[in-house]
């Protein structure tokens, strides 16, 4: 065997390059006969101008880039025969860096492997030695790393564990290099028009989910993206890494059916959308909604719209990602379930429209808990039997924080309410006019407080 994961990602890249290029359904069914066919294919490729220019930003001063150099066939040639000479199969040890399984040959630069020094700078190796330690077939391999990278401004290299990801995404970007070829007409790394890496992450993450049917909520993927140039003047990396769960939330928008409704909350996250006129420009955005996805941060807000009482996707979609993304408790997700059940139940046997206009306002924790007060009191002068929740459930499942993450509890109620009044109070529309009037008094109590 000569390939399988390495864990580095410009060769795992190649390594999935020369897979999909030579049709093996694994990088461990490559042979040698694989690997010198696809050498054969990628030199006339990457003497294109196209690919010569994205050549600058990962392998500068090689035989493609180096202004220098005359014969760039025949150099290029030479120095892939020699790789694929010095090929072996994987040992049980050896001191290559990336595979750790077959020992080094020649100390490697910035020229052949990205993001390494440039051999004279020996400050970026161990024990000030001029170069990387990469083995022959390592090296090889990331010579067909830009056959999967992305444009994107800079490039963007995808990693992951899971073979199910690197193999259709490697598929995907192959398979626009096919087409360049067919028509004679080649534009370099695959581009579709993003500058943006957090868009182009996203984009490139849902549209495999989406068009590979496989059970991905169960795959769990860790994906790395490795946003970068090699070029001589400033080589630059940033690097993203895709939260499990978040993965596992995307699958779950499409097990369940709501791609179309996702979309519409992703939307939400372009700052001024509405204003956003020319097809393509979106994707040049930054949207709230994706970055705080990978930052951590609550997406929630993004799943109502006050305006219109409206809700994108519904109960089950936000609540599958409270529970994986946010890792909110089954207990707590039915208190607020159970709570906003009951909160629509009584504005609807009220009419009090009025209520809900206030539980929209609260602009802070203590106005908002004063509303739920004001229901509760309502709710035992009407003899409601059942409490709207009990102490515990209100210090563990409301506002387990206090002060802290109020606002996402308030969203969520509101989130349930709209839910389930949505077409209700589309109907109450004409009164709202009426009853706004009468809010006055209602705010009046409030400052009492
Ligand atoms: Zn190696």
């Amino acid at each position: 065997m000569i390939y399988q994961y390495t864990g580095n990602p410009f060769t795992d890249g190649g390594i999935w390059a020369i897979c999909e290029w030579a049709e093996k359904k694994n990088p461990k069914e490559l042979e040698i006969e694989d690997i010198k066919r696809s050498i054969s294919d990628i030199i006339p490729i990457y003497l294109t101008e196209a690919w010569g220019k994205n050549l600058f930003s990962v392998f500068p001063n090689n035989a493609v880039t180096n202004p220098s150099i005359k014969d760039k066939e025949k150099r290029l040639k030479q120095f892939f025969e020699e790789l694929v000479s010095q090929v072996e199969p994987l040992q049980d040890a050896g001191n290559c860096i990336s595979c750790g399984r077959r020992d080094v040959k020649a100390l490697r630069n910035k020229s052949e492997i990205p993001l390494i020094g440039s051999g004279s700078l020996i400050n970026f190796f161990p024990s000030g030695q001029s170069g990387g330690d990469y083995c022959p077939a390592c090296t090889l391999a990331v010579q067909f790393s830009p056959f999967v990278s992305y444009a994107c401004g800079k490039l963007l290299l995808i990693h992951s564990n899971s073979e199910k990801v690197m193999h259709y995404w490697a598929e995907k970007s192959i398979k626009d290099i096919r087409r360049q070829i067919s028509v004679n007409s080649y534009s370099g790394c695959f581009d579709e028009g993003y500058k943006n890496p957090v868009n182009a992450l996203f984009h490139i993450i849902e549209d495999i989910i989406l068009e590979y049917d496989e059970r991905w909520v169960e795959e769990n993927p860790s994906i790395n993206m490795y946003h970068f140039t090699n070029y001589n003047q400033g080589p630059d990396l940033d690097i993203y890494r895709v939260p499990t769960p978040v993965f596992r939330f995307l699958a779950y928008v499409k097990q369940l059916d709501q791609s179309s409704e996702w979309m519409k909350i992703v939307r939400r996250g372009y700052f001024n959308w509405d204003k956003i006129k020319e097809g393509d420009e979106y994707k040049n955005r930054g949207n709230s909604v994706y970055i705080n996805l990978l930052k951590g941060h609550s997406i929630v807000k993004y799943f109502i719209d006050k305006k219109t009482r409206h809700v994108y996707g519904d109960w089950e979609l936000i609540e599958f990602y409270l529970k994986e993304v946010r890792n909110m408790g089954s207990k707590r997700l039915d208190t607020l379930k159970k709570v906003g059940d009951s909160i629509s139940e009584y504005i609807k046997d009220t009419q009090n429209i009025k209520r809900l206009n206030q539980l929209e306002m609260a602009s802070n924790f203590a106005s908002f808990r004063n509303q739920l007060r004001f229901i509760e009191i309502d709710r035992i002068k009407r003899g409601y039997k059942d409490s709207l929740f009990s102490l515990e459930d209100f210090m563990e499942d409301l506002f387990p924080e206090g002060n802290i993450g109020w606002r996402e509890t308030q969203d969520l109620l509101l989130f349930r309410i709209y839910e389930n009044l949505h077409n209700w109070l589309v109907a109450q529309d004409s009164l709202k006019s009426e009853l706004i009037s009468n809010e006055e008094e209602e705010t009046g109590l409030l400052e009492e407080e």
